[in-house]
């Protein structure tokens, strides 16, 4: 019999549908990927399940269990490790929260917990235990944000994060962007999002139309940690995006074992400006708790920025950055450049 998942797919109706289709359990995974069952069974036991789309999943190599794309999403024991440094709440966001779903760690900007929902769960992801669920509905959330941020005329630009902000509809999206820039002193709305990446048919009529009718100027910055995360449907709705106005910017998480090589890392800021995307941070992980194996070294990652920095012109070499809790600004890490 031929499993479920590899029988050829009728194309989802809407990127909802697709969304709510999304792989959750790894077994599944492993019938998608031709790898046996127990070759991704090992980090079952999480409180951060598996979520992948399977339009991401058919962009990683079928066999290959070390795939950069899968490593990114698969659960794996040594999440259960618990190294001294790695804490739930790495960057002390709860000190800077002025509003429920509303933190402020820099001058100008704030950011706007819009959702805690994300159509893929990324093993490193720092807020992996932030403790939205825990706080109030959604509506109300948006309401308290949306008033502290009209009390105070020197926030200028609104990020929406989460989450990801584009797992609303576009009406919701609308309506909060809406409420945003008519506030006088918001000039700038900012969408940290990894949506159109792990789900492009995200990227439909009603969300150019909202990008087009804005009456701020929108950026969006991507995610994208991986080369072969680029494919053609993925340019085609950063072309979207584009035609609609939106300035694309990408940030990337520097990991161990998926993007720690200058070759990779160049070819990510070649695919991206061929795409229409601006590289524009290369972070160091967050010490998160579940995600130490994933951390390269600084020594490492600032020898890979050097490297980056001796191959490609100034304007494809993302800023090394990591964040100090309390500072003013990402700070960024110098990077090492050898001679030629
Ligand atoms: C990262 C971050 C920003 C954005 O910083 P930029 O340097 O402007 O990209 C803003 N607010 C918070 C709370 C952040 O964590
Ligand atoms: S999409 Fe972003 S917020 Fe969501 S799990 Fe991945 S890194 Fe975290």
């Amino acid at each position: 019999m031929i499993p479920a998942s590899v029988r050829p797919r009728q194309i989802p109706a809407s990127w909802q549908q697709e969304l709510a289709e999304a792989i959750t359990r790894p077994q599944e995974l492993a019938e998608a990927l031709g790898l046996p069952p127990e070759a991704l069974s090992a980090g079952a036991a999480t409180s951060f399940p598996l979520r992948v789309p399977r339009s991401f999943v058919a962009r990683m190599r079928r066999g290959d269990p070390e795939d950069p794309l899968l490593r990114q999403v698969l659960p794996v024991a040594e999440e259960l490790l618990e190294p001294p440094g790695f804490g739930a709440d790495p960057l002390q966001e709860r000190a800077a929260q002025r509003a429920p779903a509303l933190l402020q760690k820099y001058h100008g900007r704030a950011l706007l917990i819009a959702t805690e929902t994300c159509a893929v769960h990324c093993r490193y992801c720092f807020r992996r235990e932030f403790p939205y669920a825990a706080q109030h509905g959604e509506g109300e959330r948006w309401s308290e944000a949306l008033a502290a941020i009209a009390a105070d005329p020197s926030l200028e630009e609104i990020i929406l994060s989460g989450g990801d902000p584009l797992s609303l509809s576009n009406a919701r999206l609308s309506a909060l962007t809406g409420s945003l820039t008519q506030i006088p002193h918001v000039r700038r709305i900012r969408v940290h999002t990894r949506q159109p990446v792990v789900l492009p048919a995200r990227i439909d009529a009603g969300l150019t139309e909202w990008l087009r009718s804005s009456t701020v100027p929108v950026v969006l910055v991507l995610h994208i940690n991986h080369p072969n995360e680029i494919d053609a449907a993925l340019r085609e709705a950063c072309a979207k995006m584009r035609a609609a106005g939106a300035t694309l910017l990408n940030q990337t998480v520097l990991l161990a074992g998926i993007n720690d090589e200058a070759a990779v890392l160049a070819r990510l800021s070649q695919e991206l400006f061929a795409a229409g995307v601006l590289p524009y941070y290369l972070h160091a992980l967050d010490r998160v708790r579940g995600a130490a194996h994933f951390l390269v070294p600084d020594e490492r990652a600032r020898a890979l920025a050097g490297a980056l920095a001796a191959r490609l012109p100034g304007y494809l070499v993302p800023r090394l950055v990591r964040e100090f809790p309390g500072a003013a600004a990402k700070t960024v890490l110098t990077p090492i450049t050898g001679g030629r």
